[in-house]
């Protein structure tokens, strides 16, 4: 399971792979659908772009115990490790008391970088009272929170939540962020078009963006990546 579960690897802006990136997210499960979500591929055995990245598949067939996150994470970390984040495929903040044990534990083992997690920002839907303020206190620093969407219809449409009342669960938890201090990104999907439903254009995406109180320099513009061919996992 270690192979997949922390993780790291080169790019052009980090060529000394300082970012160790966790997985502790079953089955690649996540309360939505998005229609663009490259899960379903990987699902289906096609590679995904992040797996791709990875150089691995991140198949968990089940959650993994605090102690062996940790484990590996002291195993993996380095002198050049600057930054561990939660990523997925899938929800990371589904495992909301792993990850802010995990968070508390970084802490304490003397990490000084930064601390990321990448969600769909729909926490709210299962976690009562102000679960961002829980993840400031364990020692969170930053946050990207997948929108892709300007209101609740749409967001409905694209995203396809298992909850009601997502969007605006979504948007709180925003908000919830930014009081609390965490550095708060949000994350939208451009040219996107399925016949059926289309993503906006970065700068509706911006102006939206301002509306909850997140400033330009913290919108992350993705630009859709279609399916790759090769298969990863043959
Ligand atoms: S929120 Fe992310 S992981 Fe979940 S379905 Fe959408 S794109 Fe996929």
């Amino acid at each position: 399971m270690s192979a997949n579960m922390v993780y790291k690897f080169a790019t052009p802006y980090d060529p000394k792979a300082t970012v160790l990136y966790v997985n502790i997210v079953p089955r690649y499960f996540c309360t939505n659908s998005c229609r663009f979500c490259s899960r379903k591929d990987a699902i289906q055995g096609r590679p995904n772009i992040y797996e791709k990245k990875a150089g691995t598949n991140l198949w968990l067939p089940k959650a993994p115990m605090f102690e062996d996150v940790v484990r590996e994470l002291e195993v993996r970390r380095t002198v050049e490790t600057t930054e561990i984040a939660f990523v997925g495929l899938g929800e990371p903040l589904l495992q909301f008391e792993l990850v802010r044990n995990i968070i508390t534990r970084i802490g304490t083992d003397g990490f000084h970088g930064k601390v990321r997690i990448d969600t769909n920002g729909l926490v709210k839907c299962w976690r009562k009272n102000d679960p961002a303020q829980e993840l400031q206190k364990a020692g969170l620093d930053e946050i990207r929170i997948s929108v892709n969407a300007v209101g609740s219809d749409e967001y409905t449409s694209i995203s396809r939540p298992k909850q009601r009342d997502a969007f605006e669960k979504l948007c709180e938890f925003v908000r919830d962020c930014i009081k609390n201090g965490i550095d708060t990104y949000l994350s939208f999907v451009v040219g996107f078009d399925d016949g059926e439903v289309k993503t906006r254009t970065a700068e509706e995406y911006q102006k939206f963006a301002r509306i909850l109180g997140v400033q330009e320099k913290n919108v992350i513009i993705r630009q859709y990546v279609p399916p790759l061919e090769q298969n990863l996992r043959s």
